[in-house]
C-alpha cells in the first residue's frame, strides 16, 4: 500500500526537500505519495518542523510516524500524541556543520585570537599560546553533536574531557557522568562547550554554583540551548571575571531581544542561532531510511525518548 508522507517543513524547504525525498525513497523501494496537502486522516507520515505548517496533530488519525527535521525536539516533543513514534534529526551534514562551529570557536579562544589579531591597539606583547596539549575542553553532553566535537578537539591534541547522563566510553575523551562527574568535568575546563539538550533535566546546568567551580576566567560555548545557562549568573560570573568569555549561540528568547545585556557585554559574543543546520541533502536520506524502516515494521533509527525528553 502506498504510504501517504506530508512534508510539513518550512514552505520554502519543499522545492529543495521534494526531489531529493521522492528520490530516496524511490532509491530504497519505498512506495510513497509525498505532498504538502492531505486531508489529516490520510496521512501516515510527517517529516516536521514546529516552523512549518502543524501545530495540531489531533486530526491525523491514522499516523505512523512523525519525523523531526530539527535535532533539538523541546518544542517538538509536547505536541506529537504520545503514542506517535517520533524521531529526530541526526544528519551527518548537521553533525559536520556543528564540529566546525565548535572547532573554530574553541581555536578562537585557544589562539588568543581577540588579543593577537583584533586588539592590539600598537602594543608588541609576544607571547605564543599554549600548544592544545596543555588546553583543557570540556563537552557537556556527548550525543551525535558533542561526540563528534569532542572527537575532533581530541585529534587537534586539545585534553578533553566529556559529560553525559550514562556513562560513556571514548578513546582519547575523558568521560563522565552523574553529579560528581559534573564537578570534576567543570573543574578542569578553561573551556567548556554545551551540547546537551533543552530538557528539564539540563534547565541551568550552568548555573552560579556549577561556573564557581570552572577554573577562574573560563571560557563558555554555547550551540546547544539557551535554557542551559542561567542567564542572571552568567553575568554575574562574566562581571566578577570568573567567567573570562562567553560565545552563545542559542537564547531563551530567539531572537535575542535588543535590550538584552548580552548583546553590550564587551565579554560576550552573540551569534543568531547559525552554528549549525540540517543538510538537506543528508536529512533526506535518514528521513526515507525511517519510512522505509517504519513500513517494514523495522525499528526506526533516532527514537525520541519522550519520557527523557531528547
Ligand atoms: P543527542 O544525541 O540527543 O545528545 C544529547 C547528549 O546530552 C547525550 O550525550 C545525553 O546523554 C546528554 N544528556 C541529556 N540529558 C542529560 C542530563 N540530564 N545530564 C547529562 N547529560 C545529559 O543530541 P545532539 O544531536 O548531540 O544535539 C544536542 C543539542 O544540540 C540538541 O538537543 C539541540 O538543542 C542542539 N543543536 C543546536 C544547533 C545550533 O545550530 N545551535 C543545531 C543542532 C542542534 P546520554 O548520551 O547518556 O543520552
Amino acid at each position: 500500500m502506498t504510504a501517504n508522507v506530508l512534508f510539513a517543513g518550512r514552505p520554502d524547504g519543499w522545492p529543495v526537500y521534494e526531489p531529493l525525498l521522492k528520490t530516496e525513497l524511490a532509491r530504497l523501494g519505498v512506495d510513497a505519495d509525498l505532498r504538502t496537502e492531505f486531508a489529516p486522516e490520510e496521512v501516515d507520515y510527517i517529516v516536521y518542523a514546529p516552523s512549518g505548517p502543524v501545530s495540531d496533530f489531533t486530526p491525523f488519525s491514522r499516523l505512523k510516524a512523525v519525523l523531526s527535521m530539527w535535532a533539538g525536539v523541546e518544542k517538538i516533543v509536547p505536541v506529537v500524541p504520545a503514542a506517535v513514534p517520533l524521531t529526530r534529526m541526526v544528519d551527518s551534514g548537521l553533525e559536520r556543520g556543528m564540529t566546525e562551529w565548535v572547532v573554530g570557536h574553541t581555536l578562537r579562544y585557544h589562539l588568543g585570537m581577540d588579543v593577537h589579531i583584533l586588539g592590539q591597539n600598537g602594543h608588541w606583547k609576544p607571547k605564543a599560546p599554549p600548544l592544545a596539549k596543555d588546553r583543557s575542553v570540556t563537552v557537556l553532553g556527548l550525543g551525535a553533536l558533542g561526540t563528534a566535537s569532542a572527537k575532533a578537539l581530541a585529534a587537534l591534541g586539545f585534553q578533553v574531557s566529556g559529560w553525559s547522563r550514562s556513562q560513556k566510553d571514548i578513546a582519547g575523551i575523558a568521560c563522565y557522568s552523574g553529579a560528581e562527574g559534573l564537578k570534576t568535568a567543570l573543574a578542569q575546563a578553561e573551556i567548556v562547550i554545551l551540547l546537551l539538550p533543552d530538557t528539564p533535566a539540563t534547565e541551568n546546568t550552568l548555573n552560579a554554583e556549577t561556573m564557581a567551580l570552572l577554573p577562574k576566567g573560563a571560557r563558555i560555548i554555547n550551540p546547544g540551548r539557551g535554557p542551559l545557562i542561567d542567564d542572571a549568573a552568567l553575568l554575574a560570573a562574566l562581571d566578577s571575571g570568573q567567567v573570562g568569555h562567553a560565545t552563545l549561540d542559542v537564547f531563551r528568547v530567539e531572537p535575542l531581544p535588543p535590550e538584552h545585556p548580552y548583546w553590550a557585554h564587551p565579554n560576550v559574543t552573540v551569534t543568531p542561532h547559525i552554528a549549525s543546520e540540517t543538510r538537506e541533502s543528508t536529512a533526506a536520506e535518514v528521513i526515507a531510511e525511517n519510512i522505509r524502516r517504519a513500513e517494514a515494521g523495522e525499528t526506526l533509527l533516532h527514537l525520541v525518548d519522550r519520557s527523557l525528553g531528547y
